[in-house]
């Protein structure tokens, strides 16, 4: 085909056409990683989406969804949405005084309840009302899967629409950590992680995701997690790095750490550095983030430093390249003074060749000393995925490599694996 024709092309043939085009420009790129790869006696495997396939969009490259095909709905108003002088608001028109709010507010963010039976502090005849009101039911367990002694725990979780979502619950030796959703589905659509593989389905509420810790604390409070010490435990650490991309959902996740941080009964009364925000790199909203004045910690998954590469392995690289992401990370630092993690998935022939690490760094260190750490994580299965995990010494070397160039670096150990719970296993498929 020649460009002049492209005049009287349809628009199957135009599709056709783009993603021809895009098919070269990947190979000549793919030629380029390959003739390093060789020079130091390594190969180079090529991305591709084994077992299923990635919906492609009209510029022939996979698609990015960054809000739903079809109109959602979102699920009914719930206490968590609203902050506490809408909350007084709320009950005001319905006829009460605003000190209830607080009342509500402590039952559901102090005692994990939102049982009338237990709201002895409330009016008896109005309580039925005013649970009904406030708290309708958003988390509906569906299954929860154990692993290390119980101290591991996926749950699975029905929201009112019938959406699947999913979050992970770790008690490590000195902190309990939970891993949360904030989208149903993904729409960033990278080859790698199970989430995507189905698609975006919708933004999930703020009150859905904040519900996800009420309901963990809960657990946690019943001795439901293993390793109980003291009935008054809770969730301390939050890592939005369940399904979903957050800076895709910005202002209801927002309003959700809000509410994590705010005082105790706005809120959970968590500290802000506890909560880390992962984000695929979406550059204006990083950039937003910074200027939150809630001092998160961020982390950028960059899986591979050059731009051949990560084009393959994020799609939203051909929107926002690598630098772009790098500089939006480093201007995070600068204005909040918190120092930022690179997630890197080791990838077996992948992305885990010395090079690489040593490209890395050089980038890194190009914007300053101190300012970032990385955190490799050994790829965890996806099913329908023939990639596999980086070789150990491979990844010891990619690790030591980092640090003798100066780049803090710590493999993350990842939890959870046995019960697809682990980074990009939560697919929520329900069948597990
Ligand atoms: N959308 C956010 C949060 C998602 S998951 C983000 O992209 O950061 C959290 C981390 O797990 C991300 O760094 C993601 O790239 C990584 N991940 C995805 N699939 C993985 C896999 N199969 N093995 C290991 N890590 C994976």
């Amino acid at each position: 085909m020649t460009s002049s024709d492209s005049t009287t092309l349809t628009a199957v043939e135009r599709k056709a056409l783009r993603t021809e085009q895009a098919a070269a420009q990947r190979a000549q790129q793919l030629r380029i990683s390959k003739s390093r790869a060789e020079a130091e006696g390594r190969s180079q495997v090529i991305p591709t989406a084994e077992g299923w396939k990635q919906e492609m969009g009209a510029d022939g490259r996979p698609e990015l969804q960054f809000s739903t095909k079809r109109r959602v709905s979102q699920p009914p108003k719930h206490l968590a949405d609203l902050t506490l002088a809408e909350r007084q608001a709320e009950l005001k028109a319905l006829g009460l005084p605003a000190f209830r709010a607080k009342q509500l507010s402590t039952h559901y963010f102090q005692h994990y309840t939102t049982d009338p039976e237990k709201m002895s502090d409330l009016p008896k005849e109005r309580r039925e009302e005013l649970v009904q009101a406030m708290f309708p039911k958003l988390l509906t367990e569906v299954k929860r899967l154990e692993t290390d002694d119980g101290k591991t725990i996926k749950f699975l979780w029905r929201l009112f629409d019938g959406s699947l979502v999913e979050s992970v619950l770790m008690r490590y030796p000195n902190r309990i950590t939970l891993c949360i959703s904030s989208q149903c589905g993904c729409g960033m659509n990278c080859p790698f992680c199970a989430t995507g593989q189905a698609g975006l389905t919708r933004n999930m509420s703020t009150a859905e995701i904040l519900d996800q810790i009420v309901q963990a604390n809960r657990v946690i409070a019943e001795g439901g997690l293993g390793g109980q010490k003291h009935p008054d435990e809770r969730v301390g650490n939050i890592v939005f790095m369940g399904m979903g991309e957050p800076l895709a959902n910005y202002k209801r996740v927002m309003n959700a750490v809000h509410r994590m941080v705010a005082e105790a009964p706005e809120g959970l009364g968590m500290s802000a550095r506890g909560i880390t925000v992962s984000t695929v790199g979406l550059v204006p909203a990083i950039r937003k983030l910074a200027d939150e004045n809630v001092p998160v910690t961020f982390a950028l998954s960059l899986h591979a430093p050059d731009d051949e590469l990560r084009d393959e392995l994020i799609p939203v690289n051909s929107r926002w390249k690598v630098d772009e992401a790098l500089d939006a990370a480093y201007d995070y630092y600068v204005k909040t003074g918190r120092r930022v993690s690179i997630e890197y998935a080791l990838i077996k022939d992948m992305n885990d060749h010395e090079w690489r690490a040593e490209m890395l760094a050089k980038k890194l260190n190009a914007r300053g000393r101190g300012w970032v750490h990385v955190n490799p994580i050994p790829l965890n299965p996806v099913p329908g995925s023939i990639w596999t995990r980086s070789e150990s010494d491979i990844t010891s070397k990619f690790v030591r490599r980092l640090d003798e160039l100066g780049v803090p670096t710590t493999l993350r150990d990842t939890r959870g694996k046995e019960i697809d719970g682990a980074c990009g296993q939560l697919a929520a498929d329900g069948d597990k």
